[in-house]
């Protein structure tokens, strides 16, 4: 819901309401280990966030291992038949990437560095499967030398630089996929949607440039054509979108298919939205799975072709909910008949999407319990940009002071893997929380690592 539909007046002070009402730990926003203790402070991975402060500091991007687990479980089982490949993108460190292989799920990487951090925790080159829309020679070589599953080829450049390459590679035949421009234009960011014509991504569908690759691969021979892919864009509540995706592709890949050449999978791509406040209704992966599962099979029907083997892509939908970010306010003005200004340690350098995309977070009082009445708020970040917001409009009592923690839920996906240095601030840990312990899975930043690449 755009964040606008959500403002009352501004300045308004509502009701007294229990905080934990509207951001209920059964919400749908927080990890699943959030709980509260008798003095309202909310506790995290069994460690109430006030300690976690403590040791690590703030700001810190706080990981809740068991949800991550649970979510990767939970698509393993609702996608049973389906190849899952976890999109690195949204969050990956070493020890995602080990809890992602553990899981049983496939990993999707986009770049060389991607690609570094699967191999540096042994991950099993046949269930990588590598995107990007301008894959360097360099790229598509570490990717055909660790030997990973499927490349997604973006363009007809990558397929001249495929075929310059292989013969550095005697014996190999690529697995490839195509990414297909469907046409589609999904109901999210237009920064985050990627499939109507007017964008970077695929192949082509309405100027037939998609079926004019699939036949490029067939002629050169070199290359293993596994099927199609799309990926629609990101953050997408409802199937509508997917639906018309997996439409289009069958129909050109029927095309094929009739003509006797095989296109075995399918890949829809990511995107399944998460709930970022209590208002947001994703659909779960169950229900997606049933969903996709039905019409692709009805189509195929329709169609009177085979089934192909289906491949999905989710990312923040895995990695989202796991993460909170807790941070510690350092100012707060009142700007009268406007709204309250609440200042915290870190900003858009940890968490760009609220600048970027316009994207909606809730935020909560974390470290204390509150009777005050609730008061319509922006939480800015400490850069000098007025772009600088956090949590465009949320309520927080209005006794509000420096030292408060705050915990901005929904952090998981896209907020680390985003972070940059805007005005040389030291991007923030994570910190894996796990029954009653915490440990730094990527260490905080400091100023010496950045004084560090300049070379002076
Ligand atoms: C970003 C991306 C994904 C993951 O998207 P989510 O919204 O995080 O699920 C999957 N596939 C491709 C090709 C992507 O670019």
């Amino acid at each position: 819901m755009p964040h606008d539909q959500r403002i009352a007046v501004p300045d308004q002070e509502f009701p007294t309401e229990p905080v934990a009402d509207r951001l209920s730990l059964s919400s749908g926003i927080w990890p699943i280990t959030a709980t509260e203790n008798e003095e309202g402070a909310l506790a995290l991975g069994g460690i109430p966030v006030t300690e976690i402060a403590e040791r690590h500091g703030t700001p810190v991007y706080v990981f809740d291992e068991s949800d991550f687990r649970k979510r990767c479980s939970r698509f393993r089982r609702a996608f049973e038949e389906f190849d899952v490949y976890y999109a690195g993108k949204a969050f990956l460190s070493r020890v995602t990437a080990r809890m992602v292989e553990e899981a049983g799920l496939g990993l999707d990487v986009c770049t060389e560095g991607e690609l570094a951090f699967a191999k540096a925790v042994g991950f099993p080159a046949g269930r990588i499967l590598m995107h990007g829309n301008n894959k360097s020679t360099e790229e598509l070589a570490a990717a055909l030398d660790y030997g990973v599953g499927r490349i997604v080829v973006d363009s007809f450049a990558e397929l001249d630089r495929l075929g310059d390459l292989l013969p550095r590679f005697p014996g190999v035949r690529p697995n490839v996929l195509l990414r297909v421009t469907v046409g589609v234009r999904a109901d999210t960011h237009a920064h985050i949607a990627t499939a109507h014509e007017d964008q970077k991504f695929g192949f082509s569908l309405v100027s037939g440039e998609a079926a004019a690759a699939v036949r490029r691969v067939l002629d050169d021979g070199v290359l293993e054509l596994r099927g199609l892919h799309s990926h629609i864009g990101s953050q997408i509540l409802g199937t509508a979108g997917f639906e018309a995706a997996a439409k289009r592709l069958l129909e050109l890949r029927a095309q094929f298919v009739r003509e006797g050449v095989a296109l075995p999978e399918l890949d829809l791509g990511g995107g399944f939205g998460i709930a970022y406040t209590p208002e947001d209704e994703p659909t779960g992966p169950e229900e997606m799975a049933d969903i996709l599962r039905t019409l692709v099979a009805k189509e195929c029907a329709a169609l009177g072709v085979d089934v192909p083997r289906l491949a999905i892509e989710p990312g923040r939908a895995i990695a989202g909910p796991s993460g909170v970010t807790l941070y510690t306010v350092g100012t707060v003005k009142h700007r009268e008949g406007i709204r309250t200004f609440v200042a915290v340690d870190g900003g858009m350098s940890d968490n760009v999407r609220t600048a970027l995309y316009d994207a909606t977070y809730s935020v909560r009082l974390a470290g204390r319990a509150s009777g005050a009445p609730l008061r319509l708020v922006r939480v800015v970040g400490k850069h000098c940009d007025a772009g600088d917001v956090v949590v465009r409009d949320d309520r927080l009592p209005a006794d509000i002071r420096p030292g408060d923690l705050l915990a901005v839920p929904g952090t998981g996906a896209y907020c680390r893997s985003l972070a940059h240095n805007y005005n040389h601030v030291p991007r923030p840990p994570v910190v894996a929380v796990a029954d009653g312990t915490s440990r730094e899975i990527v260490r905080r930043e400091t100023i010496d690592d950045l004084l560090r690449l300049d070379m002076g």
